[in-house]
């Protein structure tokens, strides 16, 4: 599927798309556009900010991609809270899935049978060829998207249309795939799911589930069927190719199951969280018990005023988990987080640090344990911790939110606005950057070094808006 937005932009406007005859886009052109579209995505309400499920969705989907015929490439998942069943590629290899299609498959191999196939039409390149066939019509859509996204930085006015269209791109107008690119996914698909040492056979079974359920609701068809158009035809080639392969019977990892209840945790109010979880438990009215005794502490954090007794019975659970569990990175963080919000400040930096010992990547455990730090009026200690791990972690706009806020705690004025100019720009807002550059500039703290860093990086930041502003 390919997200199209309004065509905001005339064809004139359009960056240059290189020589028409090419086949296919380059890689880099189309990891240009999947930039420009995810920024959009990201800054958009329904895109979910939680990196205990992004860090699960990333976890899983590399492991498949490891498993590709030809691995290698820009890979990035992430997940738009719908509770319609679809998954899609966005071009330069962003998989987004809908956080329906994580909690109605019945097993992790159902779910990754689809993630399987999306990642499929990325390797087999469908989507550039896609888009370099439709260069007139569908790219231009495309290349609309990058023109007002880059437009929307000097607009605050065309930048909120922008905002709503794409809140509203996953579920409007789509390209669909030919049959040849969906049997070459589906093939692709079951071969990495197979290599990746999940069950091949859940993949027609979720299949057909999702074909029955779309003749028996009047709504229509799922989303997914609408871009992957499931014939009979098509399940029957699955399950053939599925018969000549063995059967494995793979369990659900705990963390499938984890983060199942933590999207229905974070789900409509806090309260009703609480209920509903708290509901499951004492009918045993679920897949997974540790999963349900996590997604009701989660539930009980949400609220804003935790009680005597909130926190009694969320120490309660955290022991099972601990019991169950002892080793498991989302429990740990749990046990982190409920202990700071009891005001145990010194047991949960130590939950922390013992954590961040076995899983130094883990980006809840880093964005936890800094809050942590500065909470606990360590802002500096929480910025040398920064800079630990973001030499070993790709950069968010979150770890330099956090570094920002260090920074402010301290009066550092200089580097406050230098880190959230990264922020900014990590979210795609160089107008925004530009200006928070500008304070550093005009700020009366930092030394020799760190204004000249400022200096330089201000002039590379306003060579590219020259650049972006005349190729428009
Ligand atoms: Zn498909």
């Amino acid at each position: 599927m390919i997200l199209l937005l309004a065509r905001t932009v005339g064809a004139q406007d359009l960056p240059d798309l290189g020589d028409a005859s090419q086949s296919t886009l380059s890689q880099a052109q189309e990891l240009m556009y999947g930039k420009a579209i995810m920024a959009q995505i990201r800054s958009s309400p329904s895109y979910l900010h939680d990196a205990e499920v992004t860090d699960y969705l990333n976890q899983v989907g590399y492991r498949l991609v490891a498993n590709c015929p030809d691995p290698g490439g820009h890979f990035e998942f992430f997940v738009i809270k719908d509770e319609s069943i679809n998954a899609f590629a966005l071009p330069g290899g962003f998989i987004g899935v809908h956080s329906g299609l994580l909690l109605t498959a019945q097993s992790e191999s159902e779910f990754l049978g689809v993630i399987g196939h999306e990642i499929a039409h990325v390797t087999q390149r469908h989507l550039a060829r896609m888009m370099a066939v439709q260069r007139k019509t569908g790219l231009a859509s495309l290349a609309a998207i990058a023109v007002a996204i880059l437009a929307a930085r000097s607009s605050p006015q065309l930048s909120q249309g922008a905002l709503a269209a794409a809140a509203a791109a996953p579920l409007q107008a789509q390209l669909n795939y030919s049959r040849d690119n969906e049997r070459e996914a589906d093939r692709i698909g079951l071969q990495i799911v197979q290599k990746s040492d999940y069950d091949v056979h859940a993949v027609p079974v979720f299949f057909e589930r999702l074909q029955r359920a779309s003749q028996i609701y009047r709504g229509g068809a799922p989303s997914y069927l609408r871009t992957h158009p499931l014939t009979f035809e098509r399940i029957a080639d699955i399950q053939n190719r599925v018969s000549e392969m063995p059967y494995r019977q793979v369990p659900d990892s705990l963390a499938f199951h984890l983060v199942r209840a933590r999207l229905t945790a974070l789900d409509g109010s806090p309260s009703g969280a609480v209920v509903t979880f708290r509901e499951r438990i004492s009918h045993k009215k679920y897949a997974n018990e540790v999963a349900a005794r996590y997604g009701y502490v989660v539930a009980l954090l949400r609220q804003d005023v935790l009680e005597e007794v909130d926190i009694a019975a969320a120490r309660g659970q955290v022991d099972t988990l601990l019991e169950k569990a002892p080793d498991d990175p989302m429990i740990l963080a749990l046990h982190a987080q409920l202990e700071m919000r009891a005001e145990q400040t010194q047991v949960g930096l130590s939950i922390y640090r013992q954590a961040l010992r076995l899983y130094p990547t883990r980006r809840s455990l880093i964005y936890g344990y800094s809050a942590a730090l500065m909470n606990s009026g360590r802002a500096r200690a929480a910025v040398e911790f920064l800079d630990r791990s973001l030499d070993r972690v790709a950069p968010d706009p979150r770890l330099y939110e956090l570094k920002a806020k260090a920074h402010a705690l301290q009066g550092q004025q200089l580097r406050q606005h230098r880190a959230r100019a990264e922020a900014l720009l990590l979210k795609g807002n160089l107008s925004a950057a530009i200006e928070q550059l500008r304070f550093a500039q005009a700020s009366d703290d930092g030394d020799f070094y760190e204004r000249s860093a400022v200096n330089a990086r201000l002039r590379e930041l306003i060579a590219v808006d020259a650049q972006l502003r005349r190729d428009n």
